[in-house]
């Protein structure tokens, strides 16, 4: 035996009826089945407002019953051959004529009963069931129609009748161990039930679930099969949170919180049957049945997933009791809960404050009023000996639920929720946790609740990221540094930021590596792809891989080209969120800017060469970004790593003015001189020069470092940061360099620097004579006519000065503002070195992607 229930949707129209009729005929050849149905859509509430308007004594009634005596005749007449409909036709006729009957006396006696109101919304599911009969029928399918009200026995709470299951079993087991002629197909309506007195009953909202469930769990059927309009359970009601996800697998358990904490999906009780008798529950879309749809069944997906799904209820109220007696009042929690029990109110949720001076329970908001009344009542006495303060209500709240069984294995889940919620600004008013740790529940405000479940939705269900796509030129020491800065950090990034960063491009001057899914930066994943086939990756464990790539130019993913086939191939591949990244010191590929941000693609430069080539071209550069909404960072064009070009914008976007910038910004200059003792030490100049190249901290061409070329370029880009159009013509340089060192290839230079030695020594020994050391210093200002003037030199430097104490390769800028006029914002650190600098270049990366 099999279940298969057809909710209002799915009957909702003929074209959906048609689709159910395909459906339930592929089945049934195979294994006898059940099809439980539901009203047509919207019949159930049209029914409800028929009762309360007959029973107000008002005609409209009429117009009411017309419009569903129209909507079934339709449905027969669309559904059926002509020659077939008149029998159906005569049964819509003669239901709608009960239904005109009941609604007169309604009418005539103006007493509305919800005994009366179950019989009037039990015609919603006859209807539908035996107008899909009748169809079936046509099509040739045998079936019984059977009558729910004689099959499924309640208690006679009326409209949400609580169903006697042993004596349903029962009455279920005896019909079809008496069914001599084992029909294919049992069709039966959903919702409708009967009292011991034999008045017809329902069983709650929503409760054809309910209905197919206990036929399945009293035939031990082998599968439940809820069929609806979504394709599955989700991570989130769609209709609120439109990224959510069909869950593919879901325990009971975890279903039944979801749809206990308001996941309208399946009706709550409809799970208990079935699981007590381990048959699985399969939710499918009647509109997409090829969609494997939600499995519901004993165990919890295996994966690490802690949250399965996110659900909420609408219309809480919050009823708290409060008192400094509380402590004091034996039974008291017992006393609450039974006021509600007696008064039928069911409590969605409950915590109580740790102090225990307080306990507050959640229910729905039309139960407020009823529990008010009985909780003061119970506590009447407390109240006034004041013990207790009254029931305390806060209305419009709602609840939101996150359910999985593997929270309690998962640290962090409420944490991680309620810094979710704070952050996007969420009042939570009350906090409760399952004792077995299936869900956690929060009260916010109702009008926060659209917000809190996408938001908490996006945290817990959106691996959905940014993914950005990098091409890299340059893979010297800056770029090989900032590759594997970005293979440890790209986990971190991916799950603190939703940043994934993708490696899509690696350059050098000959080379392009391109891989648009990633290029793989790790050996372990290499290795792993290759051992079947190739011994690289085994004598690979030094080498690392992109370099090998890079290197084997067999490859087919490796192109040669210059830097304008590179970007060629980039604006060819338009990748969203792409940002080129230059790490060489070719103007070659500073030319490229231009052409990548004008089609949006972001440019992070740690290149010097565009920020300080005439401003012209500099300021069309940062229009383009802006026009194209591309980033153009170059935060170590200035002192490597440290935050000195960012500091400045910072200061200029909240409103200050720089007046003056004074600087060390040569970590090459600085090293050399604070190493540098006039030849004391045996160690020449150019020997100091050659160590602070060989550490990395000069250019490739030590000269744009000692000629002062590299510090005029970096004053400019901060004077132009600063708001001030100077060109590399109006700064003034006073080399210390004697002219001929600026003559030939770097080799001839070095030779150069060791004839040019007794220079050098005469210089230290000026400043050393006068209690100094020589700093390389770059200087900003504006004059007192307000005309901006940079210059660059070798300065004596007094031990009061704030640059005598800067050692190594440090760099330090002091920027002199209108909020900084004496005292004034100071930058300090090491300004050079490969390190520093790439990660000054990847947080230049960072900053675009999340631009
Ligand atoms: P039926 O009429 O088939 O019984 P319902 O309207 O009762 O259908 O239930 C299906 C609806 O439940 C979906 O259309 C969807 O809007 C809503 N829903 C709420 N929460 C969820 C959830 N977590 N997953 C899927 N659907 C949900
Ligand atoms: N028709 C009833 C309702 O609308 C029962 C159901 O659809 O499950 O609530
Ligand atoms: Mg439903």
């Amino acid at each position: 035996m099999q279940v298969l229930k057809f909710g209002g949707s799915s009957v909702g129209t003929t074209a959906a009826i048609s689709k159910v009729i395909a459906i339930v005929k592929a089945r049934v050849q195979k294994t006898p089945t059940i099809v439980v149905v539901s009203a047509m859509s919207g019949v159930t509430d049209q029914l409800i407002l028929l009762a309360q308007t007959a029973s107000q004594g008002n005609e409209a009634y009429k117009a009411i019953i017309q419009s569903l005596a129209e909507k079934h005749e339709d449905a027969v007449r669309a559904l059926l051959p002509a020659s077939q409909q008149s029998k159906t036709l005569s049964i819509v006729k003669e239901l709608i004529l009960e239904i005109e009957s009941h609604c007169a006396t309604i009418f005539n006696e103006g007493i509305f009963s919800l005994r009366m109101q179950d019989c009037l919304m039990s015609y919603g599911e006859i209807l539908s069931s035996k107008i899909i009969a009748a169809a079936f029928e046509a099509k040739g399918v045998d079936q019984v129609w059977l009558d729910a009200r004689a099959m499924i026995k309640t208690n006679s709470t009326y409209s949400s009748a609580g169903v006697d299951r042993a004596l349903t079993n029962q009455t279920i087991q005896k019909y079809f161990a008496n069914d001599a002629n084992q029909h294919a197909l049992y069709m039966t309506p959903g919702f409708i039930a009967s009292n011991a007195a034999g008045h017809t009953t329902t069983l709650g909202r929503g409760g054809s679930d309910f209905t197919a469930a206990i036929y399945a769990a009293a035939l031990s059927a082998s599968i439940l099969e809820i069929w609806t309009d979504v394709s599955g359970m989700m991570t989130a009601d769609p209709r609120i949170v439109p990224h959510a996800k069909a869950i593919p697998k879901i325990s009971y358990h975890e279903a039944m919180e979801l749809s206990h904490f308001g996941a309208k999906i399946i009706y709550p009780p409809t799970i208990q049957p079935v699981m007590q008798a381990h048959i699985p529950i399969w939710i499918k879309n009647t509109f997409e049945p090829e969609h494997p749809g939600t499995l519901i069944e004993i165990a919890s997906a295996k994966d690490d997933h802690a949250i399965r799904g996110i659900s909420s209820i609408k219309d809480i109220c919050l009823l708290s009791l409060e008192g400094a007696g509380m402590v004091a009042i034996p039974g008291f929690t017992n006393r609450l809960f039974d006021a509600l029990a007696k008064k039928q109110i069911s409590i969605i949720i409950i915590t109580q404050s740790s102090s225990e001076h307080s306990i507050s329970v959640g229910v729905s908001v039309q139960d407020t009023h009823l529990a008010k009344i009985a909780v003061d009542a119970e506590f009447e006495e407390e109240i006034n000996t004041q013990l207790l303060e009254p029931l305390i209500i806060e209305k419009e709240l709602s609840i939101i639920a996150l359910v999985g069984e593997q929270m309690r294995n998962h640290p962090g889940v409420s944490g991680k929720m309620f810094t979710v919620l704070g952050a996007n600004g969420i009042n939570i008013r009350a906090i409760a946790q399952g004792s077995s740790e299936k869900n956690i529940t929060a009260v916010i405000e109702a009008h926060d609740v659209h917000k809190a479940m996408n938001v908490l939705h996006e945290a817990f269900f959106e691996t959905a990221y940014k993914q950005v796509h990098v091409y890299i030129a340059g893979v010297g020491n800056v770029g090989s540094k900032l590759i594997e800065q970005i293979k440890l950090q790209a986990a971190n990034l991916q799950s603190t930021l939703r940043l994934k960063i993708n490696i899509v491009g690696i350059a050098n001057s000959k080379k392009q590596l391109i891989n648009l899914e990633g290029i793989n930066l790790s050996h372990s994943d290499d290795s792993i792809n290759n051992s079947s086939n190739n011994s690289h990756s085994k004598n690979s464990s030094n080498s690392i891989p992109w370099m090998d790539q890079l290197a084997a130019a067999s490859s087919e993913t490796i192109h040669a080209g210059t830097i304008q086939d590179y970007v060629a191939a980039i604006l060819n591949h338009n990748l969203p969120n792409s940002i080129f990244v230059d790490v060489t010191a070719h103007a070659t590929v500073a030319d490229t800017y231009a052409q990548l941000l004008s089609k949006g693609v972001s440019v992070v430069a740690c290149n010097k060469i565009a920020c300080s080539s005439p401003y012209a071209h500099y300021a069309n550069l940062k229009s383009l970004a802006q026009n194209h909404h591309a980033a153009f960072l170059f935060e170590t064009n200035v002192g490597a790593g440290l935050p000195i070009v960012s500091t400045l914008n910072d200061l200029i976007h909240s409103g200050d003015t720089i007046h003056k910038i004074e600087a060390v910004l040569s970590g090459t200059l600085n090293f050399v001189f604070n190493h540098y003792e006039g030849g004391k030490d045996g160690k020449t100049f150019a020997h100091v020069v050659k160590q602070a190249q060989e550490e990395g901290y000069t250019e490739p061409d030590p000269r744009l470092d000692l000629g002062g070329t590299d510090v005029m370029r970096k004053i400019l880009i901060l004077a132009r940061e600063a708001g001030y159009p100077l060109e590399m013509e109006d700064i003034v340089n006073e080399s210390f360099l004697p002219a001929p060192c600026f003559n030939g290839s770097v080799a001839d230079f070095y030779i150069e620097l060791e004839k040019q030695e007794p220079h050098f020594k005469q210089l230290y020994d000026a400043a050393a004579a006068a209690g100094c050391k020589l700093k390389f210093i770059a200087k900003f200002e504006k004059d007192a006519n307000g005309k901006a003037t940079a210059k660059v030199g070798l300065q004596h430097i007094q031990p009061s000065s704030d640059f005598y104490h800067l050692y190594g390769k440090d760099n330090l800028v002091l920027f002199y503002t209108n909020r900084y006029p004496e005292q004034p914002l100071v930058i300090k650190g090491a300004g050079a070195g490969a390190d520093v600098t790439a990660s000054g270049v990847f947080a230049d990366i960072i900053r675009a992607a999340r631009a």
